[in-house]
């Protein structure tokens, strides 16, 4: 029998929304989408807010029990200490987050985070029963001299190095030309990368976890072209930007079927 994944559409706020904006964000959305919960009930939503917001985030979902995961945009490889400015993932699991991204391509290449750091990042993580999110992707430049499943595949070998058979964390493959572009990559550029990431998975763990692991698409996802995705067979949900910054439009989202 094959394995459900349940579909994981997800909103990467980056830096926007202070903890006021984000409170009524949340509720606004909340309100959207109660009308059409059958709609939208086999499927998994998260957002994720700047770290300032968290708190308030917590409170809401919790006072209203909203089906809404959330999770920090980056973490800490360390646990606690001398860190100036940093988080730590056992901080976002106080606060009841479920994930934390970790390499995404704006961290990567303006903080020039490398394979090394993103793999101690996905453990610091793991390691604090968080399910990190790891993004994996090729810039314009890596399509040159590459094929495009070369980086995005040899970025989450590095970031799987201390993982194992059974360990829950779910892939972004987001190509760096397509985040905030305006134009996405079409769902077939998409499913043949997400396809080589899940053999990727499946050498680093094996092949019943790579059966249940979600690998999404990001890079410029809207309501009008998120149902091309989801129909490919190696894509189980989005990471969505700029069009998750508007309530309507990321209710559209979620609603995509
Ligand atoms: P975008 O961003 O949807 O605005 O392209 C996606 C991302 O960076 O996660």
């Amino acid at each position: 029998t094959a394995t459900v994944r349940t579909p994981l559409i997800a909103g990467n706020w980056k830096m926007n929304f202070d903890h006021l904006q984000a409170i009524a964000f949340v509720q606004k959305l909340a309100w959207t989408l109660k009308d059409a919960a059958h709609d939208y009930d086999d499927v998994e939503v998260a957002i994720f807010p700047p770290f300032t917001d968290l708190r308030s985030v917590q409170t809401l979902v919790q006072a209203d029990k909203l089906e809404l995961k959330y999770g920090g945009q980056d973490v800490s490889t360390h646990v606690s200490g001398a860190y100036t400015g940093e988080i730590s993932a056992q901080f976002l699991k106080k606060l009841d987050c479920d994930y934390a991204i970790v390499g995404h391509s704006e961290r990567r290449y303006r903080h020039v985070e490398s394979d090394e750091t993103v793999a101690a990042k996905a453990k610091a993580a793991r390691d604090a029963e968080l399910v990190p999110l790891i993004c994996v992707g090729e810039t314009a430049k890596d399509l040159e001299r590459h094929e495009p499943s070369a980086v995005p595949a040899n970025q989450l070998r590095g970031a799987l190095i201390d993982f194992k058979a059974g360990d829950d964390f779910v892939v972004a493959y987001e190509p760096v030309w397509a985040i905030g572009a305006g134009a996405a990559a079409t769902p077939e550029q998409a499913q043949n990368v997400a396809s080589v990431l899940r053999r990727v998975v499946a050498q680093a763990t094996d092949e019943a976890t790579a059966q249940k692991t979600r690998i999404l698409y990001g890079g410029s996802v809207k309501a009008d072209n998120i149902v091309g995705f989801m129909k490919s067979p190696d894509i189980d949900g989005v990471l969505v930007g700029g069009a998750s910054l508007d309530v309507e439009g990321f209710a559209s989202i979620v609603r995509y079927k």
